[in-house]
């Protein structure tokens, strides 16, 4: 292995840059040559590619998004698409690849692993969290930590104006941070995908509140859970309060990261190269109780199973 090249692919995570940074300077400790490929998969179809050293991963630990850019690449789940790729490694002589991404970049790493025989490493980069192999994925605990920040807003005029509040957050198919936006911001309820959820039950329990005093409620919808306006109308129908809806949008996907998603972000970059070094590929990294964890491409990507029991009753207990 003397060449290796680094891509951030799908969804922007903050924490993103970091490992790219950690990525390029492991790998540049480690006597490799590092090349940066830019726009994801579309860039490595169009041979948009660059040579990266230390100091051009300067001053990006702390910033949002990624300066490797990000695309979404139809064109990649092509059989024409995925040779376009392989020829732009071969021709600029990369012997493996890092991808930095979330479960659709993974499935594209695995068809570049598996059909074109290109040793790739997963690399954890979504807000969701919804990978398997790790407790944590880069740039989740900065959404978790913006929600939050939007929702103690939010509170402030909850409270004030005696209102109910629908917040909606992201997740299509994760409850991941609408659980923990809901316990940390002490929301009254949450709907996340994984769970059935029960309106009228909400809707007496908020009755029931209200003629004991209760005045305003926050109640957390994951995007993939049901439709924040739906609710907040079917919750005015139902008990004649008033409700108002927020959602929260892109700005759970930007900002600072968080020295959690720093420090994940340079752990798991370097552990990447270290599997390239190890002549591995098809694997991806993850932390495990602090440790560093490796999984088959094939099992990162199988739906993850996270346990909301514990955390959903607590926020009911909560009220
Ligand atoms: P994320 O990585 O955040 O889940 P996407 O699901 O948009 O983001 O995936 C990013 C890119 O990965 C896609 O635009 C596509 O180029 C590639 N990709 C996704 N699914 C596959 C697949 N099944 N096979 C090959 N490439 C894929």
């Amino acid at each position: 292995m003397k060449k290796i090249a680094v891509l951030t692919s799908g969804g922007d995570a903050p924490g993103m840059n970091a490992a790219v940074r950690s990525v390029v300077r492991y790998a540049i400790h480690n006597k490799l040559e590092v090349s940066g490929i830019c726009r994801g998969y579309t860039g490595l179809i169009n041979e948009e590619i660059k040579p990266l050293d230390r100091r051009s991963v300067s001053n990006i630990i702390n910033r949002g998004g990624t300066m490797l850019k990000t695309a979404r690449c139809p064109e990649f789940l092509t059989d024409e698409g995925l040779q376009k790729a392989k020829a732009t490694l071969k021709k600029n002589e990369i012997d493996g690849l890092i991808v930095i991404g979330g479960d659709g970049t993974y499935r594209g790493a695995i068809a570049l692993s598996k059909k074109c025989g290109i040793p790739c490493i997963g690399v954890p980069g979504t807000i969701d969290n919804d990978l398997n192999g790790t407790e944590a994925t880069i740039g989740s605990d900065t959404a978790v930590n913006t929600a939050l920040e939007a929702i103690d807003k939010i509170r402030d005029t909850a409270t004030s104006m005696e209102r109910i509040f629908v917040v909606e957050v992201m997740g299509r198919e994760s409850g991941y941070i609408a659980m923990r936006v809901a316990l940390g911001g002490g929301a009254e309820d949450v709907l996340i995908p994984e769970r059935k959820f029960d309106i009228k039950k909400m809707c007496q329990d908020m009755v029931e509140g209200n003629t004991r005093g209760k005045i305003s409620w926050i109640i957390i919808v994951a995007e993939g859970a049901a439709n924040a306006e739906a609710i907040a109308k079917k919750i005015t129908d139902l008990t004649s309060l008033e409700t108002r809806v927020a959602v929260l949008g892109h700005i759970q996907r930007g900002g600072i990261p968080t020295a959690e998603d720093r420090i994940v972000a340079t752990r798991l970059g370097a552990a990447a190269v270290d599997l390239l070094l190890k002549g591995q590929g098809s694997k991806a990294v993850g932390i495990i109780s602090d440790n560093i964890n490796v999984v088959d491409l094939d099992v990162a990507v199988q739906k993850k199973k996270i346990p909301t029991d514990v955390i959903y009753n607590l926020i009911r207990v909560m009220t």
